[in-house]
């Protein structure tokens, strides 16, 4: 054989992100289909028992074994990291088992992360816990305050892990300063980039090394599959990450990866039309008279209204929270549970990404596994409620929240 490497899709270098977005990932098979295969094999055969063997050796990239090899998950690696404007991505069965393969790729026992304390929970609990077990310290500090991250730096420093903006609050952090602390200290950035995507922010442009995804979220966009990545480049793709991938097998199956291919196809038209949306929802709640505050990075009123419009492409992203009026944690807690509770559009949960529009109580769902002394220091009130916006019409919505809202 002359070809040691998968081939390339034949595209103009200078194309876009919404044409790398429908067109990104392998050729077409020997059939010339326009819509991506979906290739649902567990194994793939060898011409004869060299290529085989040279194929082991990794002397010729080939397809091998879908637990670490599948073209269809290669055409949403190659699709995700054209996207994020980084050379190389690795398919995780969650984001969860991402950010898993990020720890053991990266760190060793000793090695100490600067993480966000305001990351999705499940981070926190990985990191403090799980990995702490295997002598992988970590210290969580602000999501905002740039100087509290550099104090945390020590000599074992190997990771610095942000995510902008975060859930439910919509704190954002300045990557560009993140990832200047780690560049000076010999470490690594990593961002979840969950809550924008690509579509509305590039880590990369500001300097971090690694883009986290749960795939679950707005790259699918639909509500329909588990999925995550890492996107990186070639060198630490291919000698961190992928054998780790052959050994333990965190692998995302052919058609979850299928599933958000074709979702990064619309990922920039949803992502537009939801933050228009919620950027509206957002503006109205800020004016009724039960609302007491709105968190959304794209109103004058968010404390990094500046910093989120220059790193987000001018826009607000698609989660929005705010607190019901209410003194008290038992009267905050009844009245949230009467917004959520009066809406007949909304979907009563915790999931977000999907077109249609969620809602949650984040104190008693996302955040119920905290004691309230942690929740309150992230400044998750009982009386906080979040909508993930959808497609639905944002007139509905209004009215959706409105019906509990008029009535407290
Ligand atoms: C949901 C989520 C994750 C975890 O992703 P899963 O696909 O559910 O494992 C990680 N980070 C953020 C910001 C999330 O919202």
């Amino acid at each position: 054989m002359t070809d040691k490497k998968i081939p390339r899709v034949q595209l103009p270098d200078d194309v876009r992100l919404d044409t790398l977005a429908v067109r990104e990932g392998l050729p077409a098979s020997a059939w010339g289909e326009n819509s991506e295969a979906l290739f649902l094999t567990s194994s793939f055969v060898h011409p004869d028992a060299a290529t085989a063997a040279a194929r082991f050796a990794n002397e010729q990239e080939a397809f091998i074994y879908s637990r670490f090899t599948n073209p269809t998950v290669t055409m949403m690696e190659r699709r995700l990291a054209a996207m994020e404007g980084m050379q190389a991505c690795i398919g995780t069965a969650s984001g969860m088992s991402a950010i898993m393969l990020l720890v053991l790729g990266l760190l060793k026992a000793g090695d100490h992360v600067i993480c966000s304390q305001s990351v999705f929970g499940t981070t926190i609990r990985l990191l403090s816990g799980d990995f702490a077990k295997f002598g992988v310290e970590s210290t969580f500090v602000s999501q905002t305050d740039v100087n509290e991250w550099r104090r945390a730096v020590r000599p074992n420093t190997k990771l610095l892990f942000a995510e902008s903006p975060t859930n439910p609050l919509t704190e954002v952090c300045d990557i560009r300063a993140l990832a200047d602390i780690a560049h000076a200290n010999n470490a690594l950035l990593a961002v979840d980039n969950c809550f924008c995507t690509p579509a509305l922010q590039r880590p990369v442009e500001y300097g971090a090394d690694l883009i986290i995804h749960s795939g679950t979220k707005y790259l699918d966009g639909q509500g329909r599959v588990i999925a995550g990545a890492i996107c990186a480049s070639d060198e630490l793709i291919n000698d961190r990450f992928a054998p780790l991938m052959r050994s333990c097998g965190m692998t995302l199956s052919p058609f979850n990866a299928w599933v958000v291919l074709k979702g990064l196809e619309t990922l920039s038209i949803r992502m537009q039309a939801q933050s228009q949306r919620a950027g509206v929802l957002a503006s109205w709640l800020e004016q009724q008279a039960q609302v007491e505050r709105v968190y959304y990075p794209g109103l004058k009123s968010h404390p990094q209204h500046e910093l989120a419009m220059a790193q987000q492409s001018g826009n607000g992203g698609a989660v929005v929270s705010f607190i019901v009026r209410g003194k008290g944690a038992d009267i905050g807690r009844k009245n949230a549970f009467h917004v959520v509770d009066s809406t007949r559009v909304c979907s009563i949960t915790a999931n977000l990404g999907d077109t249609k529009t969620t809602i949650t109580h984040p104190a008693s769902t996302t955040h119920a596994r905290l004691t309230e002394e942690q929740r309150l220091a992230a400044g998750i009130t009982q009386g906080m409620v979040r909508v993930a916006v959808g497609l639905d019409d944002v007139e509905d919505i209004k009215t959706d929240l409105l019906r509990g809202l008029s009535t407290l």
